[in-house]
């Protein structure tokens, strides 16, 4: 069995999870988290083609694994520059090189690492450093120490902003690590041998991982494999550190078991005792005032984007945010409901339709609904920067931005949310029958890689009009859930 760069990355951030990934991929359940992975690694390789465009002598080596390395070892006779030069230690460390390049100077190869990113970075969950080494280790095992020369990681530059064309030289920095990728070579050769001697291992323990002694945030998608006791909202989305480390030692991981001497906070204290009590916890009055003071229309608003390492349009900067689609639930006081919905066809001109048809949909007055108001209101600000033309509707659609899931944190409590306020928590619990589940896109993950496909041409026609429709559902029922929403807190306080 062999160990590749991103297996060595994966191992680093967890061992179990890789073992098995790799030794029971049966067992190994992928889900959004895994999604969203595969759009990072689809990301690094699109910047890692326009990086190739630096070196113009350069040779990409392409065919299977075992191929790769016959045609490695060939082309190294002729001392270029090689894109995916392939190694394979005897212990079974495998590499791809980014860029391997002959340095006519040292008379040394020059390993770089291809980065989309708009820094080097060094902590736990991406280790930049420790990418580069594991290459660097393995060329020397195959080529010979004294045949390596300088390490360097190329990355985005975060303050280029793209004109007409892409100025590779100004958006990519180039970077020499040598000094640093020497320093931790030892550390990151020794822990390649521990991740082998993992991944040989027949069996592992099944039973709980590291992750239920942590919070949330560092979870893959098997957490639930590893931890079958822990309920989905669990003493991990109360408390952390020492507090977390006590209960999970004494095995108790549902709220209402966390014994009442344990300090909490006042929020902590708080969330336990919804638990605990089963029933929803609503401010009618908070509400009642809250709601009434909407000016109507109003309009419900929601936005799905595609953030790309590569600015794809001139004005954008690197990941920068495509707004893609918009869906409008225009509701007038008389209870009318109109759907307002735009899908841009293609990247180039995604924006430009979208900015027409919400200057035509969205008037000048009444409020603009939505869920989390920090996303559409960043969108409108950086829709008004790329069309000057449109700059003040947009600031003055964000003076009127109202958002709907602060009635929730703020004045109403459900214990059945599971101490989230995302709408595909809340709304499965408010109204049961609008459901996320029946659709073929069910988040927003799968709907932005679902556009990218449709508009880079890799769809059949018929494929491509039935994704158009899954989007376009999808993003529907954002706005109609919402709408629904704000009539069940209505009808709750007596409005
Ligand atoms: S949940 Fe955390 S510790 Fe458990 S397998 Fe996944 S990453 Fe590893």
């Amino acid at each position: 069995m062999n160990l590749t760069k991103t297996e060595f990355k994966e191992y680093l951030l967890c061992d179990k999870s890789l073992w098995l990934k790799k030794n029971r991929p049966e067992l190994y359940t992928a889900g959004e988290f895994s999604l969203f992975l595969q759009k990072i690694l689809k990301d690094g390789d699109e910047v890692e083609s326009y990086v190739q465009k630096l070196f113009p002598e350069g040779v990409t080596i392409t065919g299977s694994n075992l191929s790769l390395l016959d045609k490695t070892k060939e082309l190294l006779e002729n001392k270029g520059t090689l894109f995916q030069a392939t190694f394979e230690t005897r212990a079974g460390l495998f590499a791809k090189v980014d860029i391997l390049k002959w340095n006519q100077e040292t008379e040394k190869w020059d390993v770089y690492e291809v980065k989309a990113s708009t820094e080097i970075k060094s902590d736990f969950k991406h280790n930049h450093l420790k990418d580069i080494a594991f290459q660097v280790a393995v060329v020397e095992e195959v080529l010979g120490k004294e045949q390596v020369g300088e390490n360097y990681i190329i990355y985005i530059n975060k303050d280029y902003r793209r004109g007409e064309e892409l100025n590779l030289a100004e958006l990519f920095i180039i970077e020499n690590m040598t000094r640093e990728v020497r320093e931790i070579l030892p550390e990151v050769k020794a822990e390649t041998t521990t991740a082998l001697e993992l991944l040989h291992k027949e069996e592992i323990s099944y039973q709980d991982c590291p992750c239920l002694y942590r919070t949330t945030g560092q979870r893959c998608d098997t957490f639930f494999f590893f931890n079958p006791d822990v309920p989905e909202y669990a003493v991990h989305n109360i408390v952390s550190g020492k507090k977390l480390t006590q209960l999970v030692d004494e095995r108790i991981f549902e709220i209402e078991n966390i014994p009442e001497d344990m300090k909490l906070t006042l929020i902590q204290a708080a969330k336990v005792d919804l638990v605990k009590s089963g029933v929803p916890r609503i401010d009618h009055e908070a509400i009642k005032e809250t709601l009434s003071k909407l000016v109507f229309p109003l309009y419900f608003l929601d936005y799905e984007t595609l953030a790309k390492p590569m600015p794809p349009l001139p004005g954008y900067k690197p990941n920068q945010a495509i707004v893609f689609q918009v869906s409008v639930h225009k509701l007038l006081e008389d209870g009318t409901l109109e759907h307002f919905e735009y899908l841009a066809d293609d990247i180039e001109h995604a924006s430009e339709g979208l900015v027409k048809m919400l200057r035509e949909v969205v008037g000048d007055t009444g409020h603009v609904i939505v869920w989390y108001e920090s996303f559409e209101k960043g969108r409108n600000a950086e829709l008004a920067e790329l069309h000057p033309e449109a700059r003040e509707f947009f600031m003055h659609m964000n003076e009127r931005i109202f958002d709907l899931m602060k009635v929730f944190t703020q004045y109403y409590a459900d214990p059945a949310f599971g101490g989230s306020f995302s709408i595909k928590s809340v709304l499965p619990v408010m109204l049961p029958e609008l459901t996320y589940k029946s659709l073929e896109i069910q988040n927003g993950t799968m709907a932005l890689s679902e556009w990218e496909k449709m508009v880079t041409g890799k769809m059949t026609p018929e494929y491509r009009a039935l994704t158009r429709e899954n989007l376009l559902r999808y993003c529907e029922l954002d706005t109609r859930a919402m709408v629904e929403l704000y009539k069940i807190l209505k009808a709750k306080v007596g409005l």
